[in-house]
Parts: C-alpha cells; structure tokens; sequence
C-alpha cells in the first residue's frame, strides 16, 4: 500500500466492476448550500489557461446540513472541498500535518436529516488541499477516455494540467517524484481527487474524528458504468 488515500463522499466502486453505486457513503453528512458567494476568479493552468480549481468562497458561507450519521462529522465532502469541524481544525493545527492555508468559518443554517441531532451545531470551517503539483500518472493509474462522439477527446490537451484529462481510472496511482510534502493535496492534473497522507489518516482515527469516506488509492475506481462498455477506450499512454 502507498499509504496515501482518497477522501470521498461517493461509495468507490469495487476494482473488477462497472457498476457505479452512484450514493452517498452511508452515514455521511451532505451538504446543501444555501447562500454560497464565490470568488470572481479561479486558479488557472500556467500553460493552456484551463481551471485547476474551483472559485474560491467569501463570506457568507451558508449551508443546511443532512445529518445521516448520529453525530456531526468533522469532515464533510464538498467537492472539491471540504467542510471540517472546530474538532478537526484544533486537532490539525496542534499536528504536524501540513497542506491547509485557510480555515475559512462558514455558518450552517439548519440541520436537517433523519438524525438530526439536538446538540449545539459546531463550528464549521472551509478548506482545501494543496495544490502543490503533486500528479496522477495516467498510465500506471490505468486512465482511459471514452469516444462518445467524434469530437470527445481521446487524450490529455494540456501536458500539465491534463486541460480535459482522462475521466477514468482504475486506481490511483501517483507520479513519482511529484509528491511534496503536504498531508492534504489535490493532483495537478486531475485536480478534483483530494488525497491525504497516513500521517493525516492516523490522526483523523487517533482523536476519532467523523469523516467522509477515507480509501486507499489502489481501491479508487472511476469508471462510466456497465451501459458504455461497448464504447470504444482510449487508453492514455
Ligand atoms: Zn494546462
């Protein structure tokens, strides 16, 4: 095992199979935004110009919260986001663990859900891991396209960024020599995978905070489910 994982809000599909289970990860809070103000710009790749992030978030950040768990998570998935809890941000900054710039406080509205807990909300804040250039390696990862149609791509734009990089994967394998030294990080070139280190996993369980769904990356599957596999791949060499 790398000892690096994945945190997710989606079931991962099972390596071998095509199905996508397409729910959430059961007991896992979800997010509803409410009121959320984004930033007018948004990081862009140095060599072709495309996103490599999302908008950022100002104040007012608002959200209902689904509690599906009966406690509040300390960390909630909001891709490519996250939401974590006083609980996580105090157990964070009093670790080693590196990879967070910002803890931005947002305010959830309401609890809602079929667990609603009674007890005081906690105090939420928004985060991101690093971009730190830190890349998935598109061979070892098994990463393919699928031709939809005669304009799909069938292969990365942008050499850096990946521009429209490969939508699928077998696992996730990282490229060597790439990885910094951060505890959180998203990849470079598939910018939406968020990973973290088995330093920050330990932690996590250590002071048994509630997260989102946590995966080895050799267990990430991506792929378009049973209804395209007559499509023909596009394997990324
Ligand atoms: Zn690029």
């Amino acid at each position: 095992m790398s000892g690096y994982y994945k945190l997710s809000y989606w079931e991962e599909q099972l390596p071998g199979t095509l199905e996508i289970p397409n729910a959430f990860a059961p007991n896992t809070d979800v997010l509803q935004p409410k009121h959320v103000v984004v930033t007018e710009d948004r990081p862009t790749c140095p060599k072709c110009g495309s996103p490599i992030g999302p908008f950022g978030h100002e104040p007012p950040d608002e959200y209902e919260l689904e509690q599906w768990g009966s406690i509040f998570d300390d960390i909630i998935a909001d891709s490519p986001g996250f939401l974590v809890s006083q609980r996580f941000k105090d157990c964070w900054l009093n670790s080693d663990c590196m990879g967070i710039d910002l803890f931005m406080p947002v305010t959830i509205l309401k609890v809602k859900g079929p667990k609603r807990n009674i007890k005081p909300v906690p105090n939420y804040y928004r985060i991101e891991g690093k971009l730190d250039g830190a890349m998935l390696d598109y061979k070892r990862s098994g990463s393919y396209y699928i031709k939809m149609t005669d304009s799909s791509p069938t292969k990365p734009t942008c050499d850096l960024c990946g521009g429209f990089a490969p939508p699928y994967y077998d696992r996730i394998v990282l490229q060597e020599g790439t990885v910094q030294n951060n505890d959180i990080f998203r990849l470079y070139n598939k910018n939406q995978i968020t990973l973290i280190t088995q330093k920050a996993k330990d932690l996590i369980e250590d002071n048994r905070l509630a997260s989102c769904r946590i995966m080895p990356i050799e267990m990430c599957v991506s792929n378009p489910g049973f209804i395209y596999k007559d499509y023909h791949h596009y394997i990324v060499e």
